[in-house]
Protein backbone atom coordinates (compact mmCIF):
# COMPACT_ATOMS: atom_id res chain seq x y z
CA UNK A 1 0.00 0.00 0.00
CA UNK A 2 1.68 3.44 -1.27
CA UNK A 3 2.54 5.67 1.75
CA UNK A 4 -0.10 8.52 0.72
CA UNK A 5 -2.94 5.80 1.38
CA UNK A 6 -1.82 4.26 5.02
CA UNK A 7 -2.24 8.02 6.05
CA UNK A 8 -5.47 9.06 3.91
CA UNK A 9 -8.60 8.23 6.10
CA UNK A 10 -9.57 11.99 6.52
CA UNK A 11 -12.26 11.18 8.66
CA UNK A 12 -9.83 10.70 11.36
CA UNK A 13 -6.54 12.54 11.41
CA UNK A 14 -3.27 10.60 12.29
CA UNK A 15 -5.11 7.44 11.54
CA UNK A 16 -2.63 4.67 9.67
CA UNK A 17 -4.37 2.36 7.21
CA UNK A 18 -3.17 -1.21 7.19
CA UNK A 19 -3.68 -4.75 5.26
CA UNK A 20 -5.45 -7.29 6.90
CA UNK A 21 -3.83 -9.96 6.59
CA UNK A 22 -0.57 -8.16 7.53
CA UNK A 23 -1.94 -6.73 10.90
CA UNK A 24 -3.32 -10.60 11.97
CA UNK A 25 0.37 -11.54 11.29
CA UNK A 26 1.71 -9.23 13.47
CA UNK A 27 -0.51 -9.11 16.19
CA UNK A 28 -0.49 -13.29 16.71
CA UNK A 29 3.16 -12.56 17.16
CA UNK A 30 2.45 -10.06 19.65
CA UNK A 31 0.40 -12.14 21.52
CA UNK A 32 2.83 -15.56 21.18
CA UNK A 33 5.63 -13.35 22.45
CA UNK A 34 3.32 -12.63 25.22
CA UNK A 35 3.07 -16.25 26.38
CA UNK A 36 0.08 -17.93 23.98
CA UNK A 37 0.94 -21.05 21.32
CA UNK A 38 1.16 -20.17 18.10
CA UNK A 39 -1.98 -21.38 16.85
CA UNK A 40 -3.90 -19.70 20.03
CA UNK A 41 -2.42 -16.35 19.11
CA UNK A 42 -3.29 -16.79 15.22
CA UNK A 43 -6.76 -17.77 16.33
CA UNK A 44 -6.96 -14.07 18.67
CA UNK A 45 -5.52 -12.17 16.46
CA UNK A 46 -7.49 -12.96 13.53
CA UNK A 47 -10.54 -12.82 15.28
CA UNK A 48 -9.79 -9.53 16.47
CA UNK A 49 -9.27 -8.63 12.71
CA UNK A 50 -12.13 -9.25 11.32
CA UNK A 51 -14.01 -7.17 14.51
CA UNK A 52 -11.97 -4.18 12.62
CA UNK A 53 -12.52 -5.44 9.04
CA UNK A 54 -16.61 -5.59 10.12
CA UNK A 55 -16.45 -2.12 11.59
CA UNK A 56 -15.92 -2.26 15.66
CA UNK A 57 -12.51 -1.15 15.64
CA UNK A 58 -13.97 -1.80 19.88
CA UNK A 59 -13.41 -4.99 19.71
CA UNK A 60 -10.20 -5.15 17.11
CA UNK A 61 -6.39 -5.14 17.35
CA UNK A 62 -6.84 -1.81 20.27
CA UNK A 63 -7.57 -4.37 22.29
CA UNK A 64 -3.86 -6.40 22.15
CA UNK A 65 -2.23 -4.00 24.84
CA UNK A 66 -5.29 -4.86 27.24
CA UNK A 67 -5.23 -8.52 25.97
CA UNK A 68 -1.42 -8.93 27.16
CA UNK A 69 -1.88 -7.13 30.33
CA UNK A 70 -4.39 -9.60 31.38
CA UNK A 71 -1.61 -12.30 30.76
CA UNK A 72 0.78 -10.70 32.30
CA UNK A 73 -1.26 -10.11 35.41
CA UNK A 74 -2.49 -14.31 35.25
CA UNK A 75 -6.30 -12.76 34.39
CA UNK A 76 -6.41 -14.80 31.48
CA UNK A 77 -4.41 -18.05 31.13
CA UNK A 78 -3.29 -18.85 27.64
CA UNK A 79 -4.32 -22.14 25.88
CA UNK A 80 -7.24 -23.18 28.40
CA UNK A 81 -9.94 -25.54 26.96
CA UNK A 82 -13.40 -25.68 28.81
CA UNK A 83 -14.32 -28.09 31.36
CA UNK A 84 -17.84 -29.23 31.49
CA UNK A 85 -19.33 -28.74 34.78
CA UNK A 86 -22.80 -30.63 34.25
CA UNK A 87 -24.51 -31.63 31.39
CA UNK A 88 -27.90 -33.40 30.49
CA UNK A 89 -30.25 -33.76 27.23
CA UNK A 90 -30.13 -30.16 25.45
CA UNK A 91 -28.38 -28.81 28.17
CA UNK A 92 -24.27 -28.20 28.78
CA UNK A 93 -22.50 -25.97 31.51
CA UNK A 94 -19.27 -25.30 30.78
CA UNK A 95 -15.85 -23.68 33.24
CA UNK A 96 -14.03 -21.77 30.32
CA UNK A 97 -11.35 -21.51 33.08
CA UNK A 98 -10.13 -17.60 32.35
CA UNK A 99 -9.36 -18.99 29.20
CA UNK A 100 -8.87 -16.78 26.30
CA UNK A 101 -12.79 -15.84 24.58
CA UNK A 102 -11.63 -16.54 21.48
CA UNK A 103 -10.58 -20.18 21.72
CA UNK A 104 -13.04 -21.17 24.55
CA UNK A 105 -15.93 -19.24 22.68
CA UNK A 106 -15.07 -21.75 19.32
CA UNK A 107 -15.13 -24.72 21.95
CA UNK A 108 -19.04 -23.70 23.58
CA UNK A 109 -20.01 -22.81 19.74
CA UNK A 110 -19.26 -26.36 18.43
CA UNK A 111 -20.59 -28.17 21.82
CA UNK A 112 -24.00 -26.03 20.97
CA UNK A 113 -24.18 -26.76 17.44
CA UNK A 114 -23.65 -30.71 18.05
CA UNK A 115 -26.66 -30.75 20.90
CA UNK A 116 -28.78 -28.60 18.62
CA UNK A 117 -28.22 -31.49 15.34
CA UNK A 118 -28.82 -33.80 17.65
CA UNK A 119 -32.03 -32.97 19.53
CA UNK A 120 -32.89 -30.01 17.83
CA UNK A 121 -32.43 -27.42 20.55
CA UNK A 122 -29.36 -26.70 22.84
CA UNK A 123 -28.67 -24.71 25.55
CA UNK A 124 -24.95 -23.59 26.61
CA UNK A 125 -23.98 -21.70 29.65
CA UNK A 126 -19.94 -20.70 29.30
CA UNK A 127 -18.79 -19.14 32.73
CA UNK A 128 -15.60 -17.50 33.39
CA UNK A 129 -14.14 -16.67 30.04
CA UNK A 130 -11.96 -14.27 28.86
CA UNK A 131 -12.99 -11.61 27.00
CA UNK A 132 -15.40 -13.10 24.35
CA UNK A 133 -14.77 -10.29 21.66
CA UNK A 134 -17.50 -9.44 19.21
CA UNK A 135 -20.35 -11.78 19.88
CA UNK A 136 -21.24 -11.79 15.87
CA UNK A 137 -18.75 -14.02 15.68
CA UNK A 138 -20.44 -16.95 17.55
CA UNK A 139 -23.77 -16.24 16.29
CA UNK A 140 -22.04 -16.29 12.71
CA UNK A 141 -20.02 -19.55 13.77
CA UNK A 142 -22.97 -21.20 14.68
CA UNK A 143 -25.19 -20.19 11.42
CA UNK A 144 -22.39 -21.25 9.21
CA UNK A 145 -23.74 -24.63 10.54
CA UNK A 146 -27.26 -23.65 9.85
CA UNK A 147 -28.40 -22.64 13.20
CA UNK A 148 -30.29 -19.91 14.71
CA UNK A 149 -28.53 -18.88 17.48
CA UNK A 150 -29.33 -15.78 20.83
CA UNK A 151 -26.48 -15.10 22.92
CA UNK A 152 -26.40 -13.25 26.40
CA UNK A 153 -23.13 -12.13 27.49
CA UNK A 154 -22.43 -10.57 30.98
CA UNK A 155 -18.96 -8.68 31.88
CA UNK A 156 -18.25 -9.48 35.65
CA UNK A 157 -15.76 -7.38 37.40
CA UNK A 158 -16.67 -4.36 34.91
CA UNK A 159 -19.15 -1.97 36.57
CA UNK A 160 -19.48 0.25 34.12
CA UNK A 161 -22.51 1.36 32.80
CA UNK A 162 -25.35 3.42 34.49
CA UNK A 163 -29.07 2.33 34.67
CA UNK A 164 -31.64 3.72 33.73
CA UNK A 165 -32.41 6.76 35.84
CA UNK A 166 -29.05 7.46 37.89
CA UNK A 167 -25.38 8.65 37.20
CA UNK A 168 -24.20 5.71 39.28
CA UNK A 169 -22.07 2.48 37.77
CA UNK A 170 -24.36 -0.64 38.61
CA UNK A 171 -24.35 -2.98 35.21
CA UNK A 172 -22.16 -4.22 32.54
CA UNK A 173 -22.31 -3.51 28.92
CA UNK A 174 -24.41 -7.04 28.64
CA UNK A 175 -23.71 -7.41 24.73
CA UNK A 176 -27.00 -9.12 22.78
CA UNK A 177 -26.53 -11.11 19.61
CA UNK A 178 -29.35 -13.22 17.49
CA UNK A 179 -27.97 -14.99 14.28
CA UNK A 180 -30.19 -16.32 11.68
CA UNK A 181 -28.38 -18.70 8.90
CA UNK A 182 -29.37 -18.18 5.06
CA UNK A 183 -28.32 -20.90 2.63
CA UNK A 184 -26.19 -19.13 -0.01
CA UNK A 185 -26.47 -15.75 1.30
CA UNK A 186 -24.56 -14.12 4.59
CA UNK A 187 -26.17 -14.63 7.67
CA UNK A 188 -28.62 -11.88 9.56
CA UNK A 189 -26.74 -11.41 12.36
CA UNK A 190 -27.90 -8.81 15.40
CA UNK A 191 -25.22 -7.78 17.49
CA UNK A 192 -25.44 -4.86 20.15
CA UNK A 193 -23.79 -3.96 24.02
CA UNK A 194 -26.99 -2.91 25.67
CA UNK A 195 -25.16 0.38 26.78
CA UNK A 196 -25.58 2.76 24.15
CA UNK A 197 -22.10 2.07 22.90
CA UNK A 198 -19.65 -0.95 23.87
CA UNK A 199 -16.65 0.12 25.66
CA UNK A 200 -14.20 -0.50 23.47
CA UNK A 201 -15.59 2.82 21.14
CA UNK A 202 -14.93 5.02 24.28
CA UNK A 203 -11.47 3.47 24.05
CA UNK A 204 -10.80 3.87 20.27
CA UNK A 205 -12.52 7.36 20.72
CA UNK A 206 -9.87 8.75 23.32
CA UNK A 207 -7.31 7.07 21.12
CA UNK A 208 -7.78 9.29 18.62
CA UNK A 209 -10.41 7.81 16.61
CA UNK A 210 -14.43 9.02 15.74
CA UNK A 211 -15.67 10.47 18.79
CA UNK A 212 -18.98 9.26 20.70
CA UNK A 213 -22.97 9.52 19.97
CA UNK A 214 -24.34 12.53 21.88
CA UNK A 215 -25.64 10.91 25.48
CA UNK A 216 -22.90 7.82 25.16
CA UNK A 217 -21.51 8.51 28.49
CA UNK A 218 -22.98 9.70 31.69
CA UNK A 219 -20.89 12.85 33.97
CA UNK A 220 -20.96 12.41 37.97
CA UNK A 221 -23.60 15.09 37.86
CA UNK A 222 -26.37 12.46 35.90
CA UNK A 223 -25.39 14.56 32.68
CA UNK A 224 -25.03 13.43 29.08
CA UNK A 225 -21.57 13.63 27.68
CA UNK A 226 -19.02 12.47 25.17
CA UNK A 227 -15.75 13.07 26.78
CA UNK A 228 -13.90 9.63 27.68
CA UNK A 229 -12.52 11.51 30.70
CA UNK A 230 -15.99 10.73 32.51
CA UNK A 231 -15.04 6.83 31.80
CA UNK A 232 -11.00 6.77 31.92
CA UNK A 233 -10.55 9.47 34.15
CA UNK A 234 -6.63 10.32 34.35
CA UNK A 235 -5.99 7.03 32.18
CA UNK A 236 -8.15 8.15 29.66
CA UNK A 237 -4.36 8.65 26.82
CA UNK A 238 -3.23 4.91 28.35
CA UNK A 239 -2.52 2.79 25.59
CA UNK A 240 -5.29 0.43 27.36
CA UNK A 241 -7.31 2.94 29.84
CA UNK A 242 -8.43 1.87 32.54
CA UNK A 243 -12.64 2.03 32.99
CA UNK A 244 -12.30 1.77 36.82
CA UNK A 245 -10.80 4.65 37.27
CA UNK A 246 -13.54 7.14 35.56
CA UNK A 247 -16.02 8.90 37.96
CA UNK A 248 -18.80 8.88 35.23
CA UNK A 249 -20.23 6.24 33.17
CA UNK A 250 -21.41 4.51 29.94
CA UNK A 251 -25.09 5.20 29.50
CA UNK A 252 -27.44 2.00 29.07
CA UNK A 253 -29.08 1.91 25.32
CA UNK A 254 -32.87 2.56 24.92
CA UNK A 255 -33.93 4.23 28.35
CA UNK A 256 -35.95 2.13 30.34
CA UNK A 257 -36.38 -0.49 28.18
CA UNK A 258 -32.70 -1.18 27.33
CA UNK A 259 -31.91 -0.89 31.29
CA UNK A 260 -34.06 -3.66 31.79
CA UNK A 261 -33.16 -6.07 29.12
CA UNK A 262 -29.00 -5.41 30.30
CA UNK A 263 -30.43 -6.15 34.08
CA UNK A 264 -31.98 -9.50 32.73
CA UNK A 265 -28.67 -10.44 30.62
CA UNK A 266 -26.70 -9.95 33.66
CA UNK A 267 -28.84 -12.69 35.52
CA UNK A 268 -29.24 -15.09 32.57
CA UNK A 269 -25.49 -14.59 31.48
CA UNK A 270 -24.41 -14.01 34.85
CA UNK A 271 -26.04 -15.86 37.70
CA UNK A 272 -27.72 -18.76 35.86
CA UNK A 273 -24.53 -19.73 34.21
CA UNK A 274 -22.27 -19.72 37.76
CA UNK A 275 -20.01 -16.84 35.98
CA UNK A 276 -21.23 -14.66 38.16
CA UNK A 277 -23.05 -11.00 38.19
CA UNK A 278 -21.48 -7.86 39.61
CA UNK A 279 -21.88 -7.36 43.30
CA UNK A 280 -19.87 -3.74 44.45
CA UNK A 281 -17.52 -1.32 42.12
CA UNK A 282 -14.70 -2.86 42.89
CA UNK A 283 -15.64 -6.62 42.36
CA UNK A 284 -12.24 -7.23 39.95
CA UNK A 285 -10.72 -7.14 43.95
CA UNK A 286 -12.11 -10.18 44.55
CA UNK A 287 -13.52 -11.67 41.33
CA UNK A 288 -11.15 -11.08 37.80
CA UNK A 289 -12.69 -10.19 34.85
CA UNK A 290 -14.81 -12.19 32.75
CA UNK A 291 -17.80 -12.84 30.25
CA UNK A 292 -20.39 -15.34 31.04
CA UNK A 293 -22.71 -16.02 28.25
CA UNK A 294 -26.02 -18.08 27.60
CA UNK A 295 -26.54 -18.73 24.11
CA UNK A 296 -29.64 -20.97 22.69
CA UNK A 297 -29.28 -23.10 19.45
CA UNK A 298 -32.37 -23.77 17.28
CA UNK A 299 -32.40 -26.14 14.41
CA UNK A 300 -34.90 -24.66 12.11
CA UNK A 301 -35.18 -28.00 10.11
CA UNK A 302 -36.92 -29.03 13.39
CA UNK A 303 -39.31 -26.41 13.31
CA UNK A 304 -41.17 -25.39 9.65
CA UNK A 305 -38.18 -27.02 8.21
CA UNK A 306 -35.04 -25.23 6.62
CA UNK A 307 -36.70 -23.62 3.23
CA UNK A 308 -39.90 -22.79 4.22
CA UNK A 309 -38.27 -20.48 7.42
CA UNK A 310 -35.80 -18.75 5.09
CA UNK A 311 -38.58 -18.17 2.77
CA UNK A 312 -40.48 -16.61 4.79
CA UNK A 313 -37.38 -14.24 6.69
CA UNK A 314 -36.23 -13.27 3.00
CA UNK A 315 -39.78 -12.28 2.61
CA UNK A 316 -39.53 -10.21 5.83
CA UNK A 317 -36.67 -8.79 4.82
CA UNK A 318 -37.34 -7.52 1.26
CA UNK A 319 -40.62 -5.95 2.82
CA UNK A 320 -39.10 -4.18 5.31
CA UNK A 321 -35.77 -2.96 2.85
CA UNK A 322 -38.44 -1.89 0.59
CA UNK A 323 -39.28 0.90 2.99
CA UNK A 324 -38.39 4.79 2.23
CA UNK A 325 -35.16 5.58 3.70
CA UNK A 326 -35.72 8.85 5.69
CA UNK A 327 -34.17 11.98 5.41
CA UNK A 328 -30.34 11.36 6.04
CA UNK A 329 -30.64 8.01 5.49
CA UNK A 330 -29.11 6.09 2.27
CA UNK A 331 -31.32 3.01 2.50
CA UNK A 332 -32.99 1.02 5.20
CA UNK A 333 -30.49 -1.65 6.91
CA UNK A 334 -31.18 -4.66 8.68
CA UNK A 335 -29.32 -6.96 11.26
CA UNK A 336 -25.35 -7.30 9.99
CA UNK A 337 -25.99 -4.77 6.73
CA UNK A 338 -23.56 -2.48 8.02
CA UNK A 339 -20.50 -5.42 9.04
CA UNK A 340 -20.60 -7.07 5.64
CA UNK A 341 -20.76 -3.67 3.93
CA UNK A 342 -17.63 -2.35 5.95
CA UNK A 343 -15.94 -5.77 5.46
CA UNK A 344 -16.33 -5.91 1.62
CA UNK A 345 -14.80 -2.26 1.92
CA UNK A 346 -11.90 -2.96 4.44
CA UNK A 347 -11.05 -6.16 2.88
CA UNK A 348 -10.20 -4.64 -0.02
CA UNK A 349 -8.65 -0.98 1.04
CA UNK A 350 -7.47 -2.14 4.12
CA UNK A 351 -8.21 -1.01 8.07
CA UNK A 352 -8.00 2.47 9.26
CA UNK A 353 -6.25 2.77 12.85
CA UNK A 354 -6.93 5.32 15.00
CA UNK A 355 -3.43 6.63 16.23
CA UNK A 356 -3.34 5.61 19.46
CA UNK A 357 -4.02 2.36 18.82
CA UNK A 358 -1.37 2.15 15.80
CA UNK A 359 1.21 3.96 18.35
CA UNK A 360 -0.01 1.66 21.27
CA UNK A 361 0.75 -1.48 19.48
CA UNK A 362 4.03 -0.05 18.04
CA UNK A 363 5.26 0.67 21.73
CA UNK A 364 4.21 -2.90 23.02
CA UNK A 365 6.31 -4.42 19.88
CA UNK A 366 9.02 -2.71 20.91
CA UNK A 367 8.75 -4.10 24.71
CA UNK A 368 8.22 -7.63 23.88
CA UNK A 369 10.67 -7.57 21.03
CA UNK A 370 8.71 -8.20 18.30
CA UNK A 371 9.70 -6.51 14.83
CA UNK A 372 6.90 -4.51 13.35
CA UNK A 373 8.80 -3.75 10.10
CA UNK A 374 6.93 -1.13 8.27
CA UNK A 375 3.61 -2.28 9.13
CA UNK A 376 2.51 0.69 11.72
CA UNK A 377 5.50 3.07 10.10
CA UNK A 378 3.39 6.01 8.18
CA UNK A 379 6.47 6.93 6.28
CA UNK A 380 6.94 3.25 5.13
P1 LIG B 1 -23.48 -0.97 17.36
O1 LIG B 1 -24.06 0.14 18.15
O2 LIG B 1 -22.56 -0.64 16.22
O3 LIG B 1 -24.69 -1.87 16.84
C1 LIG B 1 -24.42 -2.94 15.99
C2 LIG B 1 -25.72 -3.58 15.52
O4 LIG B 1 -26.59 -2.61 14.93
C3 LIG B 1 -25.43 -4.60 14.42
O5 LIG B 1 -26.34 -5.66 14.50
C4 LIG B 1 -25.62 -3.77 13.14
O6 LIG B 1 -25.89 -4.59 12.02
C5 LIG B 1 -26.78 -2.91 13.54
N1 LIG B 1 -26.81 -1.63 12.81
C6 LIG B 1 -25.80 -0.72 12.74
N2 LIG B 1 -26.18 0.34 12.03
C7 LIG B 1 -27.47 0.13 11.64
C8 LIG B 1 -28.42 0.86 10.88
N3 LIG B 1 -28.13 2.05 10.35
N4 LIG B 1 -29.65 0.32 10.70
C9 LIG B 1 -29.95 -0.88 11.21
N5 LIG B 1 -29.09 -1.63 11.94
C10 LIG B 1 -27.86 -1.13 12.15
O7 LIG B 1 -22.64 -1.98 18.29
P2 LIG B 1 -22.16 -1.81 19.80
O8 LIG B 1 -23.32 -1.81 20.73
O9 LIG B 1 -21.22 -0.67 19.91
O10 LIG B 1 -21.35 -3.18 20.00
C11 LIG B 1 -20.15 -3.40 19.27
C12 LIG B 1 -19.61 -4.79 19.52
O11 LIG B 1 -19.20 -4.89 20.87
C13 LIG B 1 -20.55 -5.95 19.29
O12 LIG B 1 -19.91 -6.85 18.42
C14 LIG B 1 -20.71 -6.59 20.67
O13 LIG B 1 -20.87 -7.99 20.66
C15 LIG B 1 -19.41 -6.23 21.30
N6 LIG B 1 -19.44 -6.27 22.77
C16 LIG B 1 -18.75 -7.25 23.40
C17 LIG B 1 -18.70 -7.28 24.79
C18 LIG B 1 -17.93 -8.34 25.51
O14 LIG B 1 -17.82 -8.27 26.74
N7 LIG B 1 -17.40 -9.33 24.86
C19 LIG B 1 -19.37 -6.30 25.53
C20 LIG B 1 -20.08 -5.32 24.85
C21 LIG B 1 -20.12 -5.31 23.46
Amino acid sequence: MPPSDRTADAAVPGSLVVAAAELAAYCGRLLAAAGCSTAEARRVADRLVVANLTGHDSHGVARIPRYVGMVESGLVVPDQRVRVVSEGGAYVLLDAGQGFGQTVGEEAVAIGCARARQGGVAVVGLSNAGHLGRIGDWAELAAAEGFVSIHLVNVRGRSIVAPFGTPDRRMSTSPFCIGVPMTGATPMILDFATSMVAEGKAMVAAAGGPPLPDGALVSPEGLPTTDPVALYGPSVHDAAPDPALGAGALAVFGAHKGSGLNFMIEILAGALTGSGVNRTLKDEDTKPFANGMLSIYLDPDRFVGRAAFEAEAQAYADYVRSARPAPGHDAVLLPGDRERMLRAKRERDGIPLAPGTWQGLAALGRRLGVDAGDLLDPAG
